[in-house]
């Protein structure tokens, strides 16, 4: 079995503090932000690598992005993914969502025979969750989103995802696309000799005339989302502490709901 798991390289969340957009464009400024791999992307890989030394399965991780996303990759192939493929062209420079679900799918038939594409539930930076169902949809394939359970049975998959109420468990017939969610396992910490040999592997980059996809799909052109305006929320007062013995507290709370403009 193939299993193909997209991830992205995101801003530290650490640093989240330091992190500027661009006042035209209200893209954030990556330059000089430390990076790490998108966390839900660590559940998903761990998820495919497991499931590997399990059925010997072949773990393909691909992101697009940046030349230095690499980095990303290597911590995949440091955690047992067997190959790795930056897409990374300028034409993919300002992809949206949509765009960036073009870019995955060419890349996702180029490799060809995938049996199941595994995603993180969102990016932590985007935050949109679109890419994982948007990619299903291009690639004509079932999705199943937010897993925390995932079994491979032969050419079938039994999932349970987490819903509002509960969950629900599903089976579907491979080939498919599942997200999954935080908790689905615990990613392993790569060890020095996992990380040294990964750092030796290469890792193929793929660009625009690489796919067989028509240009006007890729990066800006190919991107109907416009950023119209980007702003941090004004912070909220602090509230009001009501403190002393219970009884004159319940007196003073009582007199603060009933008139709430004047307090
Ligand atoms: C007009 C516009 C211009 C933009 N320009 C840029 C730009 O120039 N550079 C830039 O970095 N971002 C840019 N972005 C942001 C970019 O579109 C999104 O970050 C990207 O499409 C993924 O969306 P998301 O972060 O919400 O991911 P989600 O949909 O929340 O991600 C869900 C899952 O999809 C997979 N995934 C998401 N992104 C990737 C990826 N790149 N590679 C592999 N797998 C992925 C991961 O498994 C992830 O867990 C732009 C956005 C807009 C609206």
């Amino acid at each position: 079995m193939r299993i193909v798991v997209c991830i992205k390289q995101v801003p530290d969340i650490a640093e989240m503090e330091k992190m500027e957009t661009d006042p035209e464009t209200g893209n954030i400024i990556r330059e000089g932000l430390p990076a790490i791999l998108n966390p839900f992307d660590e559940y998903a890989m761990e998820e495919a690598v497991s499931w590997k030394e399990r059925n010997g399965d072949e773990v393909i991780a691909v992101t697009m992005g940046p030349p230095q996303a690499e980095d990303a990759l290597i911590k995949c192939l440091s955690m047992g993914a067997d190959q790795a493929i930056l897409l990374s062209d300028r034409q993919f420079a300002g992809s949206d969502t949509i765009a960036t679900t073009w870019t995955l799918a060419g890349a996702i038939r180029k490799i060809g025979d995938v049996d199941l594409v595994l995603c993180g539930q969102q990016a932590i930076d985007g935050d949109t969750a679109q890419v994982g169902p948007m990619l299903a949809e291009n690639l004509h394939i079932p999705q199943i989103t937010y897993v925390s359970r995932l079994v491979l049975e032969g050419k079938y998959i039994t999932t349970t995802r987490e819903v509002e109420d509960g969950y629900e468990v599903v089976r579907c017939k491979l080939p498919a696309l599942v997200t999954v969610v935080k908790g689905i396992n615990i990613p392993r910490v790569p060890t020095y000799n996992s990380l040294s040999e990964a750092m030796d592997k290469e890792i193929p980059v793929w660009g625009a005339e690489d796919l067989d996809i028509e240009k006007d799909r890729l990066g800006l052109p190919g991107s109907p989302t416009a950023v119209t305006r980007v702003w941090t929320p004004e912070s909220r007062s602090q509230g009001q502490v009501l403190r002393g013995e219970p009884s004159e507290l319940a007196k003073q709370l009582a007199e603060v709901l009933l008139n709430p403009l004047q307090n």
